[in-house]
């Protein structure tokens, strides 16, 4: 007899049964169920119950159903794939959050070819065909892959461990998998093939390149129309297009793939930005610095960024003399690259992080702990090496300017001065409108040893970083093993107006650079003690935050922000002068003002102008010439006609003052 536990009920059976009837018995023929919980373990629907248990359903609509599901359509895409182009390998296929990719060795495809794909699912969806789980001895699953190197790669990294003995098949369609998977494919309805992309096999780029395709799944037709809508949304505002559009920034192929050229339009945002953090700068007490946008290669190789981290930055400048001495003994790049990484030959490299020039300011001069905490802030200018298939517009560039700082500190003021960066980053978020954000803090793992300083310290730390967080007052969750080896850190995520999370601003608690470096200050017992460095970053990189913005905005900036605050039009040729004239009050009041007093109609010329989307767009004719009135169309573009001009200035004065 088995007994089984389902929805508080329990059922007795006398012979093994399968998850499915036990929750189609509970909850019903359209139960939404799309795999099982059993004893907490997710199970396929067919999984057979053959002793006493307790089985729950996993919903289609819940978040582990969705990833079944998108799991499953994985499955679905490298079975239309393989059919397709027979010699395509699939590698991998995970779900992600709103859909699922798979890798594939296979040459590259066009749009075409995914329509086509996305045929094929379909048409396989229809046939219904049921998805079936085996097992098998590991000796079986190497003669079933031996055709793809891949998959024999992930088993070769598995054998011994528990994974790797199942498949899932479906019609000719075989993969390992762990599973579980939904019953047929069938249930797989709502699904749309997106994109795809290059990839490298273990993301490592001296590896084989993949074709990675990209679907988005849901479980029911509305959620995917929904999606769909979004994407449409998300694309108008797509920081790439807006940004030519509106003429904020430009990427030049001659000049450098991920290197940003910020256009004049596109630098008074960043002005306007940099303004407002160093006005709150100077409020909590910072100081600003400037440093040089390279380093000699023994700097980093004292803070650890060379040669660890040199797959991610740009290759060492050398010596001119050092270089053809080497050419003349005949010296190979590998030579070349020994010899960088030993020390043996130096050089300079372009700083891939700020945080070494400034620990070099702190230990300019002797330090005692009336110095701290010391505070040094710079939008410091840093560059990274990324993977040309990972750069993208703004938010993944080569080339970067951190709102960047570091404070130098004694252990009992880590708290407060975590408190400090979180009130600016509240400041920040709260003046753009982002008031959608969550907090995440990282963690040690209690069960790692890879941690640099005591477990005291280390307690006292992470208990400030809960403090800290805890006085924003939004949802915070504790990330254990998501710390650096070096600290504790929070990060901020914040939620766009379409529902899309940004990772931005990042504290850092960091015991390791003072401790390499030998950074020292004396305390009021008179003896040295080490302090400690928080990096913090609200906005991550201006250039990431302004891409942020434009679609967070839609390009339509709030007027403080506003690269022209007011466009002023003309009715005609007569209104010239009178426009000059309210131009010159308004520029005087240092707005940001640009003049159409040209021949075009005046719909012509809003048509023109509404799409630079200029805070104000002020149209002058002959009523408002002859009253010394203006009339305009605010961000709302609701019309106002005939105000005074002072009472037009005063107002946008403060709003431009207070930032609303
Ligand atoms: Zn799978
Ligand atoms: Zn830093």
């Amino acid at each position: 007899m088995i007994k089984v536990e389902c929805n508080g009920e329990v059922l007795e059976f006398p012979n093994e049964i399968s998850a499915n009837e036990v929750i189609k018995k509970t909850y019903g023929k359209k139960s939404g169920a799309v795999a099982a919980l059993v004893n907490n373990e997710q199970k396929d629907l067919s999984y057979l119950l053959n002793e006493s248990c307790r089985v729950e359903l996993i919903r289609e609509d819940s978040n582990e159903g969705l990833y079944i599901m998108r799991h499953s359509c994985a499955h679905l895409l490298a079975q239309a794939v393989t059919e397709l182009f027979p010699n395509a390998k699939p590698t991998i296929g995970p779900p992600i959050d709103d859909g699922f990719y798979y890798d594939f060795f296979m040459d590259p495809i066009n749009e075409d070819d995914l329509r086509r794909i996305e045929k094929l699912m379909k048409k396989i969806v229809k046939q219904n065909l049921p998805i079936q789980r085996q097992e098998h001895s590991n000796e079986t699953l190497r003669k079933m892959f031996s055709d793809n190197s891949f998959k024999m790669e992930i088993m070769d990294d598995k054998i011994g461990q528990e994974v790797g003995s199942s498949t899932y098949k479906q019609g000719n369609f075989v993969d390992l998998c762990r599973g579980p998977h939904v019953e047929s494919t069938s249930k797989l309805r709502w699904f749309r093939l997106t994109n795809t992309s290059q990839a490298f096999w273990r993301a490592d780029s001296s590896r084989e390149t993949l074709v990675r395709i990209y679907g988005m799944c849901y479980s029911s037709k509305e959620d995917l129309q929904n999606r769909e809508k979004l994407l449409r949304e998300a694309a108008k505002r797509d920081h790439r297009k807006l940004g030519k559009d509106l003429q904020l920034f430009h990427i030049d192929e001659m000049v450098g793939q991920g290197l940003v050229l910020w256009t004049p339009r596109g630098t008074i945002i960043r002005n306007e930005l940099q303004q407002f953090i160093s006005e709150h700068l100077i409020r909590q007490g910072y100081q600003q610095i400037y440093t040089p946008h390279i380093g000699k290669l023994d700097l980093y190789r004292t803070s650890g960024h060379f040669p660890y981290y040199q797959d991610s930055q740009y290759p060492p400048i050398i010596k001119r003399d050092t270089l053809h001495k080497l050419s003349d003994e005949n010296c190979t790049c590998g030579d070349l690259s020994n010899l960088m990484s030993e020390g043996e030959i130096d050089g300079y490299m372009l700083k891939p992080m700020n945080c070494p020039h400034h620990i070099r300011v702190y230990a300019s001069q002797p330090r005692s702990y009336r110095d701290l905490p010391l505070r040094l802030a710079e939008f410091g200018t840093v560059y990274r090496w990324e993977q040309s298939g990972e750069i993208s517009g703004m938010t993944r560039v080569r080339g970067f300017t951190q709102d960047d700082a570091h404070l130098f500190v004694t252990e009992n003021q880590i708290e407060q001065e975590l408190l400090g960066c979180i009130e600016l980053v509240k400041v920040i978020f709260g003046t753009l409108g982002m008031k959608d954000y969550r907090v995440r803090i990282g963690l040690r793992d209690s069960d790692s040893d890879k941690y640099v300083g005591s477990p005291e310290k280390w307690n006292t730390a992470e208990e400030a970083c809960r403090n800290a967080a805890a006085t924003l007052g939004v949802e915070f969750s504790e990330e254990p093993g998501e710390a650096a080896f070096y600290g504790p850190k929070i990060d901020f995520v914040v939620k766009d107006v379409l529902g899309r999370e940004w990772q931005l601003g990042t504290v850092q608690v960091d015991y390791n650079l003072p401790e390499r470096f030998d950074l020292t200050y004396v305390g009021s017992d008179g003896e040295k003690h080490r302090p400690v460095m928080i990096h913090r970053a609200p906005f991550g990189s201006m250039e990431r935050f302004c891409g942020v913005l434009i679609e967070h905005f839609n390009g339509m900036f709030p007027t403080w922000l506003s690269p022209t605050q007011v466009h002023i039009l003309t009715i005609s040729e007569k209104h010239k002068e009178y426009a000059e004239r309210i131009a010159q009050t308004l520029r005087d009041l240092a707005l940001r003002v640009e003049v159409d007093s040209g021949d075009d109609t005046i719909g012509k010329k809003l048509r023109t102008h509404r799409k630079m989307r200029p805070a104000y767009i002020m149209i002058l004719g002959d009523d408002e010439q002859n009253n010394e009135t203006v009339s305009f169309m605010g961000p709302d573009r609701e019309q106002n006609t005939g105000i005074l001009l002072e009472k037009f200035t005063s107002d946008i004065t403060v709003e431009i003052k207070s930032k609303s």
